[in-house]
């Protein structure tokens, strides 16, 4: 696609209410002069310049508006996800604009999830990620690595909430007690739903407010009523994408990799192109991330999103 169709695009997805002529984003007037030189636009009412990035993720942007289709092309098209490497080196730019460029879509990705409260079957599971230990070269050096007091306190949780054949939403905890299951739980579940849980403890306490499916996973994988298959399905995908593509997704930003597998995961049926059109129209109609712009300057996301923070 030329640069100029390209442009065009981003005004029709960006401004789709107004058949693809601005709307400022400073006051949403549609009268506006249009500039033949340079593409920006000036509001007849505010007086206010704009272009069609103006206040979205791409603001500020360096890039061709080709280059960030392509981006969102690669990135839809990857159902394992794609590595910053990678994506620099396929649209030839630099690794710290494909990191930035490729954790904002990520951010896209986890907006619908954020506040979803799922209905019906549920099924929830936990999987963990990070805080690896390499064992000591010296047998005699080595360790019991699954003790507490020998890990690096890196580890997480990913807690899969899951409708039954239905979407996933991704929570991060530190691990699986009794009060941050709850806590993700009573946030995403609709108190007339059913809870499918495997044998944990931490499940215990729900069985007074939920109906509860319990499921013992050292006996059996599906007994013909209760199963948590599905959430363990979605978790062999963000673990594909920590082995396969990223090799290490724990930390601050381990909650971004979850919204993009759920995220794809989600709209697994669906075909690229639709994706591709959804992802787009989301990043247009998003206002500039915060923890993303001038990341490189040293804007860092102060610290981890957990959910339950103990
Ligand atoms: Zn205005």
């Amino acid at each position: 696609m030329a640069e100029e169709e390209a442009y065009e695009l981003f005004k029709e997805v960006r401004w789709s209410v107004n058949d693809g002529d601005p709307v400022c984003p400073h006051c949403g007037s549609v009268e506006c002069w249009t500039f033949k030189s340079r593409r920006i636009f000036k509001c007849k009412h505010c007086n206010k310049q704009f272009s069609v990035t103006s206040g979205t993720i791409f603001s500020g942007r360096k890039l061709q508006h080709r280059d960030y289709l392509l981006a969102i092309a690669i990135f839809v098209n990857s159902c394992k996800g794609v590595s910053a490497l990678q994506l620099s080196r396929d649209l030839g730019i630099q690794y710290k604009t494909a990191f930035v460029l490729a954790h904002k879509l990520r951010e896209v990705t986890g907006d619908e999830m954020q506040d979803a409260v799922l209905t019906g079957e549920v099924e929830v599971d936990g999987a963990y990620f990070g805080g690896y230990l390499k064992p000591r070269n010296w047998k005699e050096n080595r360790v019991d690595r699954r003790l507490r007091r020998h890990q690096n306190g890196k580890r997480r949780c990913v807690f899969a909430i899951r409708e039954r054949e239905g979407r996933v939403v991704p929570v991060v905890i530190k691990s699986e007690t009794s009060e941050a299951v709850t806590t993700a739980i009573r946030k995403h579940i609709d108190s007339q739903a059913s809870i499918h849980a495997d044998e944990n403890a931490a499940y215990d306490a729900l069985h007074a407010q939920y109906q509860m499916f319990r499921i013992n996973h050292s006996r059996v994988y599906s007994d013909g009523e209760a199963c948590t298959n599905g959430a363990e399905g979605w978790f062999s995908r963000l673990r594909r994408a920590e082995i396969g593509q990223h090799h290490h997704i724990a930390g601050k930003y381990l909650h971004s990799y979850a919204n993009e597998m759920a995220y794809k995961e989600n709209r697994r049926r669906q075909d690229n192109g639709s994706l591709f059109g959804d992802l787009l129209f989301k990043s247009l109609n998003r206002p500039m991330s915060r923890n993303w712009a001038g990341y490189w300057q040293g804007n860092n996301q102060p610290g981890e999103v957990l959910l339950y923070p103990h």
